[in-house]
């Protein structure tokens, strides 16, 4: 990258003003297509005119393209503390309602990919393999894949993300194993990599910092639902893995924060084209988030179903999904020469074991108590459980899915400020998915609960979350909707 910004400096100049960034003597800038210079010249044409926050907020807000120059000046600010949260809500609330052009969504993705290190596997002579979802209701399938892949043979550095609005987060259902340590150093994350192959760690000071800040500040400030920042997002911390290649599994539907088909894919596109301009290999799968994945929402209840499909058992869908993901990283990994038989491979490691025991060594190795992989009933649980009853004789027509993983964030299993931690134990267990006969006062799902008053809410959500009607849906959805390839054609 050949821009460069010799200094930044922020004055404080209070709340009228905000910070003011100085830019100096900048090279051409780095685009990804043609359009329009304006801003980038003058700045060219003019080093050291001091750019105030205020003022981008304002482009930005009314329509205007940022340089990206100015969209790395942003987020290393804010990466060092320098620029303060309320100016970057505004922003990134100006970048949902606007969007942004392909070039701001390069160059934000790049500023975050570069504020911190990009490593460098290549002491590992195996592929390097990920996958990545965009966030659902109960998608647990990481937890599952990491170890399944490595089994396989491929190394799989996965750095995940934390719950984000009404989605569960990958970093928070491992740590309701009690001890498992999500936070490695970059060393200690080498040592598990050599140890057993895969290891799941958060963003750490050095991965891709300016995604942990800006993560936690979108989830509470509603600012999560665009394409662009979500592809800065998931692409930047990717990108810094040292991976030679991704899965990424955009959902859709209405626990997804792609509702449309059409934005999932979008999305989709979005991603591998990103991936690809980075020179990694890129499979985008959408697939469906219209009801939540598998029975048990909650970081624990999470980790049980988890323990259940890596035993062989546990809800077919889940099961599924978890085969066709594991088959395309096998695929892309280069490891089989068709996606059948990495399917058939994924379904031998856990039918062997090996998938479970994988599973053991990383957890060993990352600190986790080990007897709750052999007791499941030991991972922390909630004090009370009330059931959800259903109204009346039908058939569960639709499940509004956003609306349980509210739910499961109301009970303590999500955030709703920045500062708030995870309760690990609660959440909900569905009985009841769509197209299931149910009869009046059976119960739909049960809650588990700490709390009287977070239970009665998240109660009422999930009875508002449950459509009964007369019949069953004339047709099922299928569990992938897409696959969009590294070619940027769709199958
Ligand atoms: N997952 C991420 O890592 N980032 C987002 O913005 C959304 C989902």
């Amino acid at each position: 990258m050949d821009f460069r910004i010799s200094s930044i400096k922020i004055r404080a100049l209070g709340l009228q003003s905000g910070a003011t960034l100085r830019l100096h003597a900048p090279q051409p800038r780095m685009t990804t297509d043609n359009l329009p210079n304006t801003r980038a010249e003058t700045i060219a044409t003019a080093p050291d005119i001091p750019l105030r926050v205020v003022d981008l907020i304002r482009e930005k807000r009314d329509g205007r393209e940022l340089s990206s120059g100015e969209i790395e000046a942003l987020v290393s600010g804010y990466t060092r503390g320098e620029i303060p949260d309320y100016q970057i809500s505004a922003l990134l609330m100006a970048a949902v309602l606007r969007g942004l052009t392909r070039s701001e969504t390069a160059a934000l993705t790049d500023a975050m990919l570069r504020s911190g290190e990009v490593l460098d596997l290549s002491e590992f002579s195996v592929a390097k393999v990920d996958k990545h979802s965009t966030g659902g209701v109960g998608d647990k399938t990481s937890l599952v894949l990491a170890p399944v892949a490595a089994a396989g043979g491929l190394l799989v550095p996965m750095i995940s993300g934390r719950g984000l609005g009404h989605t569960g987060g990958t970093l928070d259902k491992l740590e309701s194993i009690p001890g498992f340590n999500v936070n490695l150093s970059l060393a200690e994350f080498r040592r598990v990599l050599r140890g057993c192959g895969c290891c799941m760690i958060g963003q750490t000071g050095e991965i891709a910092p300016a995604d942990r800040k800006l993560y936690a500040l979108r989830d509470v400030t509603g600012t999560v639902e665009s394409p662009y920042l979500i592809c800065a997002s998931i692409m930047s911390k990717k990108l810094a893995e040292g991976i030679d290649a991704l899965i990424l599994d955009v959902k859709t539907g209405s626990g997804a924060f792609m509702k449309s088909e059409e934005d999932a894919v979008f999305l989709a596109e979005l991603m591998v084209e990103t991936g690809q301009r980075m020179g990694k290999k890129v499979v985008a799968l959408v697939t469906d988030m219209d009801q939540p994945l598998g029975f048990r929402i909650g970081n624990s209840l999470e980790v049980i179903e988890v323990l259940e499909i890596l035993h062989g058992e546990g809800p077919a869908a889940l099961r599924e999904l978890c085969l066709e993901l594991a088959g395309w990283m096998f695929l892309v990994g280069g490891a089989v020469p068709s996606l059948s038989a990495g399917k058939q491979i994924a379904q031998q490691i856990i039918d062997s074991g090996r998938g479970l025991a994988k599973f053991r060594e990383m957890v060993e190795l990352q600190g986790g108590d080990l007897s709750v992989i052999d007791d499941p009933m030991r991972l922390p649980r909630a004090k009370h459980i009330v059931e959800v009853l259903s109204p009346e004789n039908g058939y569960v027509a639709a499940i509004a899915s956003e609306t349980v993983g509210t739910a499961c964030v109301i009970l303590g299993g999500g955030r709703e400020k920045k500062e708030d931690t995870v309760d690990p134990s609660v959440g909900i267990v569905l009985h009841k998915k769509v197209g299931d006969p149910v009869s009046a006062k059976e119960s739909l799902a049960s809650i588990h609960y700490n709390s009287e008053s977070r239970a009665g809410k998240a109660k009422q959500l999930i009875q508002e979350s449950y459509h009964i009607a007369g019949a069953p849906p004339s047709e099922s959805r299928p569990l992938v909707h897409r696959v969009i390839p590294a070619t940027g054609g769709q199958n």
